[in-house]
């Protein structure tokens, strides 16, 4: 029997999923309780390192390998005309991991919520929390609705502005901007040729990817600007600027299907890494609310997967819930830790200028090296 019987998730994001799934696949009951509608932006996510372990863990890896590719490519920059800048070889396989995926975001989150709900968890849509006390021997959690519930734990899983952590750590670290803007420009489309990794701009940089599923071209842009709140117009008016400082072929293949109703999706480059504890009393936080970096490494989402399976592990084997969520900070620390500081790393180096060359290299080496050990 394990130590909880009944539990909140708060936030039905690939954190708050996945824990859903390995504590309902443990035996432990789960409500999740999702402020949106569930409906993910339809951006690519690629999903590294021991992440698709975790997807097989929780029982959905055939599944997002259907919906996505495997391997991530080489990691080759081009110039704006483009020629090449610099080439790496591929990262070095992880002994015993699986290859890497590059999933459909949309895809996944289907995925995930489709498999906690098949083993019970019960997924609430806009719905969140307005207070949590803890009892001797509950947790009494006030819902959005006004509805007051008890459970033996609460899970925070509610991204990097997360409310369960302002409700429980008012003294967490503050947001912090990285310095850089992300904009993801998906559209439905055929493969382009010369599909690879970064092409770099005045501007800052971009990718395109084809995604077979659902036969549509993804582009991520890094851009380095202010932060700033972008409204659709004043988005499709900046990427027609920036797509227009390229000559490369393919962007300007691409560039032909940029139109004002393009879905352009705007995100700043925030991070915030949480120090010891991650829980007060019965609450944890996990996923971007504990750890939340930039996307230079693409492995927040994989760390949110590994968060989610590592819980519910420790949920099982330890003596008091106490010790689960101690026990999850000293195996999630390290791993965290450095995803999120590389992240922030490679981010500052883009911002000076500096050449995407070895030192990227033996930054990024060095953190696969940790995130190569198991979780
Ligand atoms: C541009 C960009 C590209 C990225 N690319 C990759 C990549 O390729 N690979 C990768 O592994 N990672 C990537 N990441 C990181 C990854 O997206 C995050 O680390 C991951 O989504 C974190 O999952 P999460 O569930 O902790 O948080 P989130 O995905 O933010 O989910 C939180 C959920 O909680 C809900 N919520 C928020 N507030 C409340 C509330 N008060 N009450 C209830 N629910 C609430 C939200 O609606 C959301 O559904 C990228 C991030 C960015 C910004």
């Amino acid at each position: 029997m394990t130590i909880v019987s009944k539990g909140l998730i708060v936030g039905g994001g690939i954190a708050g999923l996945s824990s859903a799934i390995a504590l309902q696949q443990a035996g432990v009951q789960c409500d999740v309780a999702e402020i949106g509608d569930l409906r993910p932006v339809g951006a690519g996510i690629g999903l590294a390192g021991r992440a698709p372990d975790a997807l097989d863990e929780l029982g959905v890896y055939d599944q997002v390998v259907a919906t996505g590719q495997l391997g991530l490519g080489r990691p080759v920059m081009y110039d704006a005309a483009g020629g090449v800048l610099s080439a790496a070889p591929p990262p070095d396989d992880i002994p015993g991991a699986r290859e890497p995926i590059g999933g459909y975001r949309p895809a996944l989150a289907e995925i995930l919520v489709k498999r906690a709900t098949e083993l019970g968890a019960r997924v609430e849509t806009g719905m969140s929390i307005e207070s949590i006390v803890d009892t001797a021997d509950a947790t009494v959690v006030t819902m959005t609705d006004g509805e007051v519930r008890s459970y033996d734990f609460v899970i925070g899983a509610d991204g990097i502005n997360s409310r369960t952590r302002s409700l429980a750590f008012p003294d967490a670290p503050e947001v912090r901007y990285a310095g850089q803007m992300s904009i993801r420009w998906v559209f439905p489309s055929d493969p382009v040729d010369g599909e690879g990794w970064y092409i770099s701009g005045e501007m800052g940089r971009m990718a395109f990817y084809h995604q077979p599923y659902p036969n549509a071209m993804y582009c991520p842009m890094v851009l380095n600007l202010p932060r700033t709140k972008m409204s659709q117009q004043e988005a499709y008016e900046f990427v027609k600027r920036f797509l227009d400082t390229y000559t490369a072929p393919a962007i300007v293949e691409l560039r032909k299907h940029l139109t004002p109703e393009s879905e352009l999706i705007v995100r700043p480059f925030d991070w915030m890494l949480m120090g010891k504890p991650w829980h007060r009393g019965r609450t944890l936080l996990i996923g971007d609310a504990a750890h939340a970096t930039t996307a230079h490494m693409g492995m927040g989402g994989g760390m949110a997967l590994e968060d989610g399976v590592v819980l519910a592990q420790c949920v099982t084997t330890a003596a008091s819930l106490e010790e689960a969520y101690e026990t999850f900070f000293d195996r999630r620390f390290e791993r965290v830790k450095t995803v999120v500081e590389t992240s922030v790393t490679l981010s500052e180096r883009e911002q000076q200028n500096l050449p995407p060359g070895p030192e990227n290299g033996r930054l990024m080496g060095r953190a696969m090296g940790v995130l190569a050990q198991p979780y």
